[in-house]
């Protein structure tokens, strides 16, 4: 007999993550700083006290505190996941039911509809205007439509890079705590250091309220992967109760809860990263409109988001230069890096679109 894959996972592909070697990547939105070059000492101090026969810290005390103190909350408010990304699977899992309707937007992160779908939700996702902005009423009129049990966006958005503005966020929030029995809304706040629309202070003050933050954008530390969820007790209490519990690696706790206390650091990391997204914007806005260019969007992010329906071929293009930028359909994401690594983007579209500067 052959063993059959169920038809959720029968046609799944894994996620494109690229491990090439480019001279220049631009794919992750990652920062272009490494604090383990900046604070080597000290990270290797941690990790040399790390208990290796011991299971980690299963309430990850020290982190949460750290995490806490960075953005003024409550530790108790506070969940820590093995990135966002686990966070997102465990309340897609557990804190809803097969069958529940989950409400997405589009354009916005991917991995949304993914783990919703795998976690047999129905996923319903409502297409943005064409300016991208995710209005609050047209938000507010797709969730009275719906019905959903959960409402889950980015703001700032990955890919269109715009932050929703904080009283429209709460403006939805109030409408369903008003109208829906009950609708988990999960904000992903992963780019909110380069904006200031956060709702963070508020996720406590709702009882349905979610905001998912993570450690590896502006503070440069994807490769820990580590990511926090910020609710009211009821929910932290259930999200306690369903992750694993030592879904925390004692590295990753040591080594984040020294990092989340370099706020100096955190605060100098992320306008050096805003004055790159301004300078790649500032380069890239000159190609709008031209040769096959759609829009290129004023970025909330330390991101560049531009409409194309050439992105493939740009995207190819720019890999024979050994520079990788992200490929969403008829679109490319580029990530701000290093002045040297802007510079070297920009020339390379300017060159290719044969669009002068
Ligand atoms: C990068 C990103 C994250 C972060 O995910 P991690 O698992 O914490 O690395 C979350 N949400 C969005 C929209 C992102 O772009």
């Amino acid at each position: 007999m052959a063993y059959q894959l169920n038809k959720k996972v029968r046609d799944l592909t894994p996620y494109d993550a690229i491990n090439g070697d480019y001279a220049i990547r631009l794919d992750a939105n990652e920062s272009f700083f490494n604090p383990n070059e900046l604070f080597t000492q000290e990270i290797a101090q941690e990790m040399a006290k790390v208990v290796f026969n011991r299971y980690p810290d299963a309430s990850c005390k020290k982190l949460r505190e750290s995490f806490a103190a960075l953005y003024g909350l409550s530790p108790e408010a506070v969940v820590a996941g093995n990135g966002s990304d686990e966070l997102i699977t465990i309340i897609m899992g557990a804190l809803l039911e097969a069958g529940d309707k989950l409400l997405t937007f589009a354009p916005d992160f991917s991995m949304y509809q993914f783990y919703g779908r795998t976690y047999e939700k129905q996923v319903v996702t409502v297409e943005k205007e064409a300016g991208l902005y995710l209005k609050a009423e047209l938000a507010i009129a797709a969730i009275e439509k719906e019905q959903p049990q959960a409402v889950l966006f980015s703001n700032p958005c990955s890919p269109t890079s715009l932050v929703m503005l904080r009283r429209e966020v709460v403006q939805i929030l109030d409408y369903v705590a008003a109208h829906l029995e009950n609708c988990l809304m999960i904000i992903d706040e992963a780019y909110m250091e380069f904006s200031d629309q956060s709702i963070l202070d508020l996720a406590a003050q709702y009882d349905n309220v979610i905001v998912l933050k993570t450690c590896s954008k502006a503070l440069g530390s994807a490769a820990i992967r580590l990511g926090f969820a910020v609710s009211s007790d009821k929910i932290i209490g259930a999200l306690n109760a369903v992750r694993s519990p030592y879904n925390i690696n004692m590295v990753t706790q040591a080594v984040g809860a020294l990092l989340l206390s370099k706020k100096e650091y955190i605060k100098e990391a992320t306008a050096k990263i805003i004055v790159a997204r301004e300078e790649l914007y500032e380069n890239l806005k000159g190609l709008a409109g031209k040769n096959g260019i759609g829009q290129v969007v004023k970025p909330d992010t330390n991101f560049v988001y531009m409409q194309t329906e050439r992105a493939r071929e740009l995207y190819d293009r720019l890999l024979e230069r050994s520079i990788i930028v992200r490929q969403l359909g008829n679109a490319l994401r580029i990530t701000a890096g290093t002045a040297a690594e802007n510079e070297a983007v920009t020339k390379a579209l300017y060159e290719i679109l044969e669009v002068s500067r």
